[in-house]
């Protein structure tokens, strides 16, 4: 096979949505319990939750005022004021004709009332039972009134399964009466570098030598996505390794990620060991750069994801391959978030390939985006990458592009 693909023929090169597909293809989420609501962001729901109470419980005042029937609240008809209702401590009696309760924000609205005249719509003689209050001001039926369920329904679903629990959604839940949810296991995803090359960071470098970051940038990757990364270590350029060291988990895993070794060079192992594994294995060669090798396959049934060595090629095909996997793993989807810019400089015709341009995006003086790829496109330059806070995408066979024209952006986490 040759090293090159982009030498090798067109039908050589698999789409990133075809190569995407294949690696969603068949991964779910595997089990679930009940956690705490408090413990519960970034965490899938497994099952619908349903509202145990309505939102508002009751018919409740909007205002600060006098709860009245709409029909007795006349300028110059003098109501008396019977009681209060204020928030956590309801009126218990009903409003007669010619009565009124004074009503406060977030109070429960008395049994015969159906509307909230505004305090400064009003004259009262007191602020206690007995006094008078004098309406200034007419109002009709409902008005100030939030409803009994008109934010929410008792028995109706209020977050599908399938749904990432935001802290919005945690407050929504807790509302409807909820402690715990039934959330999905997050995905425990083993992270494998390979490459005689590798120091461990802290360590005195060798003649050679290179530090190995791909693995603390891939854990961190997985656990901003909501798994849980298992460090598998530093396979040597060696048949067996990569078998050895995967067999050698301390726990079960759900996905295997390797970096490099992933092109089909004398040193490069993981396609070996996974065919001794026994296992179907894909070698692909992806329209898109950067991240031209990557490896699809699984050893003992685990599913595993080689991602090319290049520190920027291994982060960029994390975003576009092991983010939306993490997804479906931890039970819920994931469309990468695009928006538009304006390209600040003119960009050459693309090839067959996909491109992710390291980039820098900001505002111009009205607040429109714009954007400017980097000169350098070396994938492995980590500090360019580092410099960067999105990807301009550029589809195959893309046309020039003139300064001013608008193109699509990812943005990149500012967490990573
Ligand atoms: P490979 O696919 O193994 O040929 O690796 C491609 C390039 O990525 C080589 O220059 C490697 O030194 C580099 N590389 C591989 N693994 C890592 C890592 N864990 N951290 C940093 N660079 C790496
Ligand atoms: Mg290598």
């Amino acid at each position: 096979m040759p090293r090159d693909p982009v030498a090798h023929s067109a039908s050589s090169l698999l789409s990133v949505e075809t190569a995407l597909a294949r690696i969603l293809d068949g991964l779910a989420p595997r089990t679930a319990r009940h956690v705490a609501l408090a413990q519960a962001n970034g965490r899938t729901l497994a099952s619908d939750l349903v509202a145990q109470v309505s939102l508002p419980a009751h018919d409740l005042s909007a205002m600060d005022g006098y709860a009245v029937r709409a029909a007795d609240c006349v300028p110059g008809t003098p109501l008396t004021r019977i009681g209060e209702s204020a928030a956590g401590h309801p009126f218990e009696g009903d409003i007669g004709q010619g009565q009124t309760v004074r009503i406060f924000t977030g109070a429960v609205v008395p049994a015969g009332a159906d509307a909230i005249l505004l305090q400064e719509d009003a004259d009262a003689t007191a602020e206690i039972d007995g006094a008078t209050v004098m309406p200034r001001e007419t109002v009709a039926s409902g008005t100030y009134i939030r409803p009994a369920g008109l934010d929410v329904t008792e028995g109706k679903v209020i977050l599908k399964a399938g749904t990432w629990l935001s802290a919005r959604a945690i407050a929504l839940a807790v509302s409807a009466g909820h402690v715990s949810a039934e959330v999905w296991d997050q995905p425990r995803i083993g992270i494998l570098s390979t490459g005689d090359e590798l120091a461990s960071p802290g360590t005195p470098l060798k003649p050679g030598q290179i530090y190995s970051s791909n693995a603390v940038y891939l854990a961190s990757f997985v656990a901003q996505c909501g798994g849980i990364a298992v460090d598998l270590g530093t396979a040597a350029d060696q048949p067996g390794a990569v078998l050895a060291h995967v067999r050698a988990a301390s726990q079960p895993l759900q996905l295997i990620v390797t970096t490099g070794g992933a092109s089909v060079g004398t040193h490069d192992h993981i396609a070996g060991d996974l065919s001794d594994s026994g296992a179907a294995m894909d070698f692909w060669k992806i329209a898109m750069r950067p991240g031209k090798p990557l490896i699809h396959g699984q050893i003992d049934g685990i599913p595993l994801l080689g991602l090319p060595g290049n520190p920027v090629s291994s982060a960029v095909c994390a975003l576009i391959f092991l983010r939306p996997a993490l997804a479906r793993l931890a039970g819920y989807d994931y469309e990468p978030s695009m928006t538009n810019a304006v390209l600040t400089t003119d960009l050459p015709e693309n090839d067959r390939r996909q491109d992710y341009l390291r980039s820098v995006l900001g505002h111009d003086e009205y607040g429109n985006a714009i954007v400017t790829p980097t000169a350098r496109q070396d994938s492995s330059m980590i500090g360019v990458f580092a410099a960067a806070n999105a990807l301009v995408v550029r589809p195959p066979f893309d046309p020039s592009r003139a300064a001013g024209d608008v193109v699509q952006v990812i943005r990149l986490d500012p967490r990573l």
